[in-house]
């Protein structure tokens, strides 16, 4: 952590946290020309971990044109052949949106918040599957964020600023928020970036002091729900272990994009990892971790139900949704 604070201190980090200007707001890349995607219908899917449920739910998914920067270090030949070998289409890929609900002995924990009011037609169903689940925003008592990226935080207010969740506590890890309401980082960055900054600001700056709560790595977030860093998609990026009853679930988050590329290929780097390399690092870490003790994983960007397991399969892992 200190070594790394120093080199994002001594002004070499700009190529490597902004990624070469190649940050693009992914709602921002609807794809008309390709169709529609279609939504999961109902928009939510239950499971049991020990004695706690999590549920699966849809906010939606953006069908975005495939090019040569959506994989930074790949051949956009290679990159369709990888999707050709599972039958998937190659001239667009649907990026799927799922927070993830947590109920655990009364409490009601939203992990992640989609793109509420801030994105393309295809997004913002939060709300839409939370009641087809049979829940209100006014049940959530806490949400629980993994990183800054507009996809993940901006459900929590609408356009005219209101907080969607009224009575719950928002948790954000400590180091995410420090990187992105650094206004000296936020000057330097270049105008591609500057956007995505004032999107945080915007979400957190006036949030009250009771509500907004930072976390540190390496915490228990929650009863049985414990933070575990994995940084290098975004600088403060955490993922979540739930623990229950002998039973495991782990939410990746943004630890790959869509996992028929980038858990096939964990060296592979999306457009949205900022420090590539450290991605790349932590995913081999966590992806063998979770192999090795066969736990249950679900990711932000996974297909629907967007959990399930994965197994190793060639250089990189295979990811089995439930069924
Ligand atoms: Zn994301």
């Amino acid at each position: 952590m200190l070594s790394r604070r120093h080199f994002l201190g001594a002004g070499l980090a700009a190529p490597a946290i902004y990624a070469a200007g190649s940050f693009v707001p992914v709602w921002a890349q609807n794809a008309p020309n390709f169709g529609t995607p279609t939504l999961p219908n109902p928009g939510f899917r239950r499971m049991k971990v020990g004695d706690v449920e999590v549920v699966a739910l849809v906010d939606g998914i953006t069908r975005r044109p495939l090019g040569e920067e959506f994989v930074k270090n790949a051949p956009l030949a290679e990159v369709r052949a990888l999707l050709t070998s599972q039958g998937l289409p190659t001239d667009y890929i649907d990026v799927p949106y799922t927070p993830f609900l947590v109920v655990a002995g009364g409490r009601k924990i939203l992990i992640d918040t989609g793109l509420g009011e801030f994105g393309g037609p295809t997004t913002g169903k939060l709300l839409e599957s939370l009641a087809a689940a049979g829940l209100k925003a006014d049940d959530i008592d806490t949400v629980l964020i993994s990183h800054y990226h507009g996809d993940h935080i901006n459900g929590i207010r609408n356009k005219a600023g209101v907080l969607t969740f009224p009575k719950a506590k928002v948790l954000v890890p400590a180091a995410e928020h420090a990187f992105w309401m650094d206004d000296a980082r936020m000057a330097a960055a270049p105008a591609g970036m500057k956007g995505a900054f004032e999107n945080v600001r915007r979400t957190f700056a006036t949030m009250p002091a009771d509500t907004l709560v930072q976390f540190g790595a390496g915490t228990e977030v929650a009863p049985g729900i414990q933070s575990v860093a994995a940084y290098g998609h975004t600088p403060g990026h955490t993922l979540f272990e739930l623990k229950s009853a002998g039973q495991n679930f782990f939410y990746v988050a943004d630890l790959t994009n869509v996992p028929a590329l980038f858990a096939r290929n964990p060296d592979w780097a999306v457009t949205f990892d900022m420090d590539a390399e450290a991605a790349r690092k932590v995913r081999r870490e966590v992806f063998q971790r979770i192999t090795a003790s066969n736990a249950m994983l679900g990711g932000f960007h996974f297909p629907f139900p967007a959990f399930g397991r994965v197994a190793a399969s060639g250089n990189g892992y295979a990811f089995q949704p439930a069924a």
